[in-house]
């Protein structure tokens, strides 16, 4: 065989393994929708499919109902990943309910493993001693599964929310691992303002927990109330170090999803 017909030969053997994205790709994005509002991005991405095949991870949460809106208003056919720990509040699931009836979602439940639940948390107390460990297993991991046929997820995560969240890019590659995947965040310039003004302009419905004094939601015994003033993500995961659930942070060098404290995150 020719030196040439072998070199032919591995080329079409070779398997591209590289990331789908590079932070020139999201700065490029970040530029061609500069000034663009959030529906006209929304488009590029959804409809004109910018960064591949996307998903939206939503927590069904205080302010989850605008994004959720303004996705099925521009393609209502985009799953929505949910994850089902199966410790949420009662009221978040009856509320997810209710916007997938109300906006015609696409919703798609993540639930963990049941052989891995059944030998890492068998008690279903890990929340109580180890909530990194209990997140990697009902949060983590799930959505790792399924972002194998992902390009790219949306999340709802805003600037203003935190200070780890304070100039939060729309366009930004997801560093949870080396795929090079991309993180959309359309409403990451949006404020309380603004999104309270879309929530009385589209009659959307509140998050029942919210005038009970949760303004951000997660699993039941991870989620406390926030006094006035404070920090609206304060509440989650009090008393301890961890701000956020793992699934938008860095991997460690040992391959495990493990917290850096205050490390910018997730939901
Ligand atoms: S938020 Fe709490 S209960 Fe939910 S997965 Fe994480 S540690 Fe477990």
């Amino acid at each position: 065989m020719s030196s040439g017909a072998s070199a032919t030969a591995r080329a079409v053997d070779r398997i591209d393994t590289g990331p789908r994205f590079s932070e020139a790709d999201a700065v490029r994005l970040n530029r061609l929708y500069r000034g663009s509002d959030t529906r006209e991005m929304l488009a590029g991405v959804l409809k004109d499919r910018v960064a591949g095949d996307v998903a939206v991870v939503s927590s069904f949460g205080a302010e989850s109902a605008v994004l959720l809106h303004l996705i099925a208003s521009v393609d209502p056919t985009t799953p929505v990943l949910f994850l089902e720990t199966g410790k949420h509040f009662p009221e978040t699931l009856a509320y997810r309910d209710l916007l997938i009836e109300r906006l015609g979602l696409n919703v798609i439940n993540l639930t963990p493993d049941a052989e891995l639940l059944a030998k890492r948390d068998e008690s279903g107390l890990r929340w109580s001693y180890d909530p990194d460990g209990c997140c990697d297993i009902c949060k983590v991991q799930p959505l790792a599964k399924a972002m194998v046929a992902l390009d790219a997820t949306i999340t709802g995560r805003k600037g203003f929310q935190s200070a780890t969240r304070a100039g939060l890019p729309r366009f930004e590659i997801d560093k949870t691992d080396s795929q090079g995947r991309l993180k959309i965040n359309p409403l990451a310039d949006w404020n309380s303002e603004i999104v309270a003004a879309y929530f009385a302009e589209h009659d959307l419905p509140a998050h029942p927990l919210v005038a009970e004094g949760y303004p951000s939601i997660g699993c039941s015994p991870c989620t406390s109330k926030v006094a006035p003033g404070e920090d609206p993500r304060s509440g989650r995961w009090r008393g301890w170090e961890k701000t956020e659930c793992g699934i938008h942070v860095p991997g460690q060098p040992d391959g495990t999803s493990e917290l850096p404290p205050g490390f910018d995150p997730v939901f």
